[in-house]
């Protein structure tokens, strides 16, 4: 059955696949690496401007390991998902002192980088390479789940272990490249998430999803759970010349390594804490409409409060920097932080 699946889905691919993406031409590791990173949380549309520019200012391993991490966020900023530039950064370096500037292509030590799963360490070497490796990203779990109905939410192990086995035993030895791409490209176009396209699927004569009527069935659900809420006070302060205090965040947690707005607990007295915390005295202005970040663990609740310095003590800090709102930001910054600078651009309170 597997050789059947493969080469009816190769046909299709050889006719309708995608065969045009910026990273299937001039194919090397890093093109493929950098686009299948770009590709883990992003749509195909979307990531290709960036990949453009990531790759005119980052054209070799070489170039990306030795650029600063605030360069390499700022290239990803509006992609979200940070961590995924910060270990891009990481395993660059590592592959440039370790590995002698070249990705390894063994898949164990590919796996061993950074922000590269068993899956995208497949993709990598075989679209690439065209080494034989199963993939699984979002798209083939659809796929699989539909055609064999495989019960069950694909983040529980032993639903993962069981599309892995049916990924492994279809996956063919001879066009492996072409095969993933063409799982990757159905998921994409015709075994959609919503409405997918069973009439010009080359799966469906035996799709038991389809057979059965039942393709928004799988893949399974993950149970839901009510995200917790924090709340967080974001300052917008401004000295006499209109710049605002922007804070670079500690490396690790959420927004790891960005500069954002310097926070404070909600509710608490903003003159009182620019005073205690950082020696500045500063006068709030106003409270702006709240804004509601969502991450998968958490709800953020962040109240926005516009307030003026009034005079300062020196402040030696170097996580700290004066920014003009109509100036570019000088690195990556999170994505509510931008709204608010943008607001204040179009609304400046003098
Ligand atoms: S027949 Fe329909 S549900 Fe089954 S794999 Fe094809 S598009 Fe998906």
């Amino acid at each position: 059955m597997g050789d059947d699946f493969a080469r009816r889905l190769l046909h299709w691919f050889d006719r309708h696949g995608r065969h045009d993406l910026p990273w299937q031409r001039e194919i090397t590791p890093y093109r493929v690496w950098i686009s299948e990173i770009m590709l883990q949380q992003t749509q195909v549309a979307t990531v290709i401007p960036y990949f453009e520019r990531f790759m005119a200012r980052f054209p070799d391993i070489e170039s990306l390991a030795t650029a600063k991490l605030d360069t390499v966020l700022a290239h990803w900023s509006g992609l979200g998902y940070y961590a995924r530039a910060r270990n891009l950064h990481r395993a660059a370096q590592i592959v440039h002192n370790e590995h002698g500037g070249r990705l390894p292509e063994d898949i164990e030590q590919v796996q061993a980088l950074p922000g590269i799963g068993r899956s995208t360490a497949g993709a990598i070497l075989s679209l690439a390479l065209d080494q034989h490796h199963a993939i699984l990203d979002g798209n083939c779990k659809r796929v699989l789940a539909r055609y064999f109905a495989l019960e069950g939410w694909p983040g529980k192990t032993a639903v993962l272990n069981g599309l892995w086995d049916h990924a492994e035993r279809l996956t063919p030895r001879q066009r492996s490249a072409s095969f993933n791409q063409a799982m990757m490209d159905l998921g994409a176009t015709v075994c959609t998430r919503s409405l997918p396209s069973c009439g010009s699927c080359p799966l469906s004569a035996d799709c038991r999803a389809h057979l059965e009527g039942r393709q928004a069935d799988f893949p399974g659900r993950k149970p839901k759970k009510t995200l917790p809420v924090r709340e967080t006070v974001m300052l917008l302060l401004q000295d006499t010349e209109g710049r605002i205090l922007l804070q670079r965040r500690p490396p690790t947690g959420i927004w790891g390594g960005l500069l954002s707005l310097p926070e404070l607990p909600a509710g608490c007295d903003v003159a009182e804490a620019g005073r205690e915390q950082w020696g500045l005295q500063v006068e709030e202005a106003a409270h702006w409409p709240p804004l509601r970040h969502t991450f998968s663990h958490f709800h953020l609740h962040i109240t926005p409060v516009h307030a003026h310095l009034i005079a300062t003590r020196a402040v030696h800090d170097n996580t700290w920097l004066w920014h003009h709102p109509q100036d570019t930001a000088p690195g990556g910054l999170p994505a509510p932080v931008t709204r608010l600078l943008d607001r204040l651009k179009v609304d400046p309170i003098g």
